[in-house]
């Protein structure tokens, strides 16, 4: 299948994910400048991909801590099913801490809403959130997101983190997909669309 075949247009370039990288390092940087400590906690999968570069940008391992929470609310397919579930538990005493919440995508805003309160109640001194995306739609969950990368239109997306039933995720650019692949049976290997 080729490419033309399943993305209906890049909506991120590769040259924006770097450059926007970039710009949320050096925000993130100087929020926390006299900061001694800060947790940052990176909801797997989707946000990996974008965790890794902002921390190989920011490149201070000494003062920032960085541990991994699964949450999902797509649980696979394309559309919300408005539960979020979260692993593991925090049962750590965050009193104190400074926490930086990090995501791919503020869609809804279920998912960073559920998290943020989940750690708010470890009695953190500070949390804060940053997403690489936001989609251009009118939350359900209206939340203060401190960091953004950038702002994507109202469509199912892929790459760079982003999955559609775990593919997609290693593209080097942000992608819409064709409806008639998320309908379609038969899913394309990544090899047949880089
Ligand atoms: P929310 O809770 O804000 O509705 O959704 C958050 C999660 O849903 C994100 O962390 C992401 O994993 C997933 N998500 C939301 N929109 C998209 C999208 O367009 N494409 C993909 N692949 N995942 C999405
Ligand atoms: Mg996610």
């Amino acid at each position: 299948m080729a490419k033309h075949d399943i993305f209906n247009e890049i909506v991120v370039s590769q040259q924006q994910i770097v450059s926007s990288v970039k710009d949320i390092a050096w925000k993130v940087k100087k929020t926390y400048a006299n900061s001694e400590k800060v947790l940052a906690v990176v909801m797997l999968m989707g946000a990996k991909w974008f965790a890794d570069d902002l921390f190989r940008q920011i490149d201070d391992d000494e003062k920032f801590q960085v541990c991994y929470i699964r949450a999902n609310s797509y649980q696979g397919g394309t559309e919300s099913t408005g539960r979020v579930t979260i692993s593991p538990d925090i049962k750590e005493n965050l009193t104190g801490k400074e926490i930086l919440i990090i995501d791919d995508i503020y869609d809804s805003g279920l998912t960073l809403k559920t998290v943020t309160e989940l750690f708010k109640e470890k009695g953190p001194a500070d949390v804060k959130t940053c997403v690489f995306l936001e989609k251009q739609i009118e939350h359900k969950e209206q939340i203060n997101v401190d960091f953004v990368g950038l702002n994507v239109p109202d469509e199912f997306i892929v790459g760079y983190g982003l999955d559609y039933k775990q593919m997609y995720r290693e593209l080097p650019f942000i992608a819409s997909i064709k409806k008639d692949v998320i309908h379609s049976g038969e899913l394309p290997c990544l090899e047949d669309v880089i």
